[in-house]
């Protein structure tokens, strides 16, 4: 079985959306979706989208030792952990931003509330998809610190949705992994919302059914990275199957050890993983500098794992990165930069793939030919008919 996988590398993220907006405009631009964002980045330390949902539960009882698989039709595993559904606040609702009375009439700020208003009237602004942005934590300027985590469905491998969903609506491909709602079998029952502890199933009021990213499958059928991936001007993701020794993704989870899983205790085997963030050391009180990173090793080891984790990968990327300052080789740093393997390593594609072309001649030495072969698979690929 082929497993779609990302890595993410939280030292190139600089939170500027544009994956968000990718995937927002290509897959939830339609009346119903206006809560959902399939891909966001949220800053940490923060509460994250939908608000707080580290504490809504979810995901598999710890030490459940059942075989993981789809329960009976009409049934849902009991070895689920019990979750719940967050409200609508938790998602920031999509008010709509008057341009008219924001820009000309200065009239969106109730001076009494002392609250910025949108329409319609009396509904105050107070939570958002990216609400805490870049607040972070600590102080200024000696140890102040935030990072970026930008988040998607993780098409895990003992997928807590599939498992919760008594229609069988939920599925895993067998090829790549991927998991997906067959939107003619969802009866909108709303247990894999509750049930994904990572929030990455949402609801369509008006159609009555539960959406999830698609990990673009339409694009990689044809050798098209995903869009998130593909618009990231930092290139901060790599994209392939996990379980291909000689790929990228192979070698940073399991060789180096450098990228971690989030939340790995949730117990759904996730795909999609991270390389932790490096950060500046804080600052002594002489003004020298301390051997302690700004960003604490206990917060990155309550996301990605544990302290020992974290410790290791960032002692690696450390090393590797000094090999490399001095001239060493060094393949992790290769992979990592795009210098050995391309970033998007896909099991679907045929003959010379986009990736492949990228790598081999470098964006700005293409000739005509190349750019118009190029421009095959970077083409928006037709989007499957909406069921009925
Ligand atoms: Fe921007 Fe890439 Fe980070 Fe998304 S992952 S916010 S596109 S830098
Ligand atoms: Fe299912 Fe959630 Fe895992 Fe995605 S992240 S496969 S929605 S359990
Ligand atoms: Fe959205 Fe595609 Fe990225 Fe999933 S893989 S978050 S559907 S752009």
């Amino acid at each position: 079985m082929g497993q779609y996988g990302m890595v993410i590398d939280l030292n190139k993220c600089i939170g500027c959306q544009t994956c968000t907006v990718a995937c927002k405009v290509l897959w939830t631009n339609n009346e119903g979706q206006e809560h959902m964002y399939w891909r966001n980045v949220e800053t940490r330390p923060g509460r994250g989208y939908p608000k707080d949902w580290e504490k809504h539960g979810g995901g598999w009882k710890p030490n459940y030792k059942g075989d993981k698989r789809k329960p009976p039709l009409g049934e849902v595993d009991p070895g689920l952990k019990e979750g719940t559904i967050p409200d609508a606040e938790a998602y920031g609702g999509a008010p709509t931003y008057d341009y008219r009375k924001g820009l000309f009439e200065g009239k969106l700020f109730d001076k009494e509330a002392g609250k910025v208003t949108v329409p319609p009237e009396g509904l105050y602004l107070d939570w958002g998809a990216n609400w805490d942005e870049d607040v972070g934590e600590g102080d200024t300027p000696d140890d102040n610190y935030y990072f970026y985590l930008p988040r998607l469905c993780n098409h895990c491998t003992d997928p807590a949705c599939v498992a919760s969903c008594p229609r069988h609506a939920i599925y895993k491909r067998e090829e790549d992994g991927i998991v997906l709602i067959d939107q003619t079998r969802c009866d909108g029952y709303r247990f894999c919302v509750a049930e994904c502890p990572y929030g990455k199933i949402y609801f369509n009021q008006l159609r009555y059914k539960s959406e999830k990213c698609i990990f673009c499958f339409p694009r990689v059928e044809k050798g098209v990275p995903p869009a998130c991936a593909m618009q990231c001007p930092g290139r901060a993701m790599i994209v392939g199957d996990v379980h291909d020794k000689n790929g990228s993704i192979y070698k940073l989870v399991n060789k180096y050890k450098v990228a971690l899983p989030l939340h790995p205790e949730y117990g759904t085997k996730p795909n999609v993983f991270y390389i932790p963030p490096l950060s500046p050391y804080k600052i002594k009180e002489d003004g020298s500098l301390s051997k302690e990173r700004r960003i604490p090793i206990e917060y990155l080891g309550s996301l990605f794992g544990g302290v020992e984790a974290v410790k290791h990968a960032l002692d690696v990327l450390e090393r590797e990165m000094e090999k490399y300052r001095k001239g060493e080789k060094s393949e992790l740093i290769e992979i990592l930069t795009g210098t050995q393997r391309d970033y998007f390593q896909l099991i679907h594609s045929k003959g010379i793939a986009y990736g492949q072309l990228y790598q081999r001649k470098g964006m700005l030495h293409l000739t005509k030919e190349e750019i118009k072969e190029m421009d095959k698979f970077i083409s928006q690929p037709e989007l499957p008919e909406a069921p009925k």
